[in-house]
């Protein structure tokens, strides 16, 4: 997936940075990287100030320059800025087009764009680099970027305009300005941020919803700036062998539920410091197993809490005693959660559907199972419930089916029976296991079962942290 993809590749990216380096101190020579001066402004302004306040459009020393015409490679080098793919771009050295008048500071951006099928050049031999850029082809760019393929008859390069003004990218006012003016960066930085409410062809998701996917754009930031709806997403913490998963909205709520191993206390903080804008709504203990509650002392104790869900369980560790002394101190409001009761937190609805009993053997069955709804997408936060839960989930018949599962006690063959993932027919599972874990999680049957109904499966030990985004109406991915 493509998030991971991006982080496996920040780490050899970092290495590659300081050879990227004089390619980015030349291109900060031609286009420029921050605004110093300055410059005039027009009725575009706006546009290029949001796109920048997002890091997608930069001016030069000169300013934004909403009134020059910029060339074809500039047009270029601003589509992929605009596309969060300039990193992507600089690491770019393998040519697979014949174009001989690209100078070399621009390559990597063409060679790129041409792998990525986003250009074809002029002809064979011409990328056409000093050339202005024409609306259309910018247009081109920016179908090409969406989705559409102009050598499939989605659209035609002569129409490109045209067929931009029928996405609904832009109303007939603009088309006309574009049909009598040159093209010049203003143009781009409006086409650019009308375009990121655009869908992508035959997706139910926006260019702003897939820079959010991406991790481009923050999904609050969007959100504040009015481009997208309240969006969820599901950050599933690599916290080695054990549990931690993070749900947010955009709207700035936050809920934890469990928090990992004591192990991993610290590197799970940091994360949740990236990602937690003032408090959390909510702390969810699924269960008292030193793999689910080990951090969340931690937690506790750099957050304010508004509310911790617990059940009646209790245990005999030090790790339950330091949390519960935590929550004592800080004087955090504790619910005792059981099967039937329901909660709330902005857009997001929860129901408790498991334990459904009074007393269990194992600490694992007393796991608090979540069943959430963010609008029309669903999710199942399962903790360590086994197969006796799941069928008392299954004998109340109240629809569990869900997007995304968390699949339960990290994989193990002690959960995830066949009749309980045909019930849930997720389309994707994470699961949530140690690298090598002594315990061989995820056993071969949940893989069986999880292949046999065709679900995609991420794993932390394998894929490290997986983040899932919901626009409330699918799951991007
Ligand atoms: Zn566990």
């Amino acid at each position: 997936m493509d998030q991971m993809k991006k982080r496996a590749k920040q780490k050899s990216l970092q290495k590659k940075l300081f050879a990227a380096t004089a390619i980015i101190l030349s291109v900060i020579l031609l286009i420029g990287i921050y605004v110093t001066a300055a410059s005039e402004t027009n009725e575009y302004t706006p546009y290029a100030e949001k796109l920048n306040e997002l890091n997608l459009f930069l001016g030069t020393e000169k300013g934004f320059e909403l009134e020059r015409a910029p060339s074809r490679l500039e047009g270029l080098v601003l589509l992929i800025r605009f596309l969060g793919r300039e990193e992507d771009a600089l690491q770019f050295s393998q040519k697979k087009h014949a174009f001989t008048d690209v100078p070399d500071w621009g390559k990597n951006y063409v060679n790129y764009a041409y792998s990525m099928g986003l250009t074809n050049g002029i002809s064979q031999s011409r990328f056409g680099s000093d050339l202005p850029i024409e609306a259309k082809a910018y247009l081109t760019f920016i179908l090409r970027a969406l989705g559409y393929n102009d050598q499939k008859g989605d659209f035609r390069y002569e129409d490109a305009v045209e067929k931009a003004l029928l996405l609904h990218i832009f109303d007939t006012v603009f088309f006309n300005k574009l049909k009598s003016e040159r093209f010049l960066r203003g143009h781009v930085a409006y086409v650019s941020y009308c375009a990121l409410a655009a869908k992508r062809k035959d997706k139910d998701e926006t260019l702003i919803e897939e820079l959010v996917a991406h991790n481009t754009v923050r999904q609050e930031k969007a959100y504040d700036m009015g481009l997208t709806q309240n969006m969820l997403s599901l950050h599933f913490i690599d916290v080695g062998q054990g549990l931690s998963v993070l749900v947010k909205d955009s709207k700035g709520n936050e809920l934890l539920f469990d928090a990992g191993d004591n192990k991993t206390e610290k590197s799970l903080t940091a994360y949740l410091k990236e990602w937690i804008t003032g408090h959390l709504e909510y702390a969810v203990m699924s269960h008292m197993h030193a793999d689910h509650i080990g951090g969340m002392d931690q937690v506790l104790t750099a957050f304010q809490v508004d509310r911790a869900m617990m059940t009646n369980e209790t245990a005999n560790t030090k790790t339950y005693q330091s949390m519960m002394q935590v929550l004592e101190e800080k004087k955090v409001p504790k619910e005792t959660v059981k099967s039937g009761d329901r909660y709330q937190m902005a857009d997001l609805k929860m129901a408790v559907i498991s334990p459904q009993r009074e007393k269990y053997s194992s600490s694992n069955d007393y796991s608090i199972v979540l069943y959430c709804s963010f609008m029309g997408t669903n999710f199942l936060l399962t903790g360590d419930a086994e197969t006796i839960n799941e069928n008392d989930i299954l004998a109340q018949k109240t629809t569990i089916k869900a997007d995304v599962l968390q699949v339960g006690h990290h994989g193990s063959n002690t959960s995830s029976g066949d009749s309980f993932i045909k019930a849930v027919a997720p389309k994707l599972a994470v699961i949530s296991c140690g690298k090598n874990n002594s315990y061989g999680h995820p056993h071969q049957e949940t893989m069986d079962t999880l292949k046999k109904y065709k679900v995609t499966v991420y794993r932390t030990d394998l894929d490290g942290t997986v983040v899932l985004y919901s626009n409330g109406r699918t799951f991007l991915n």
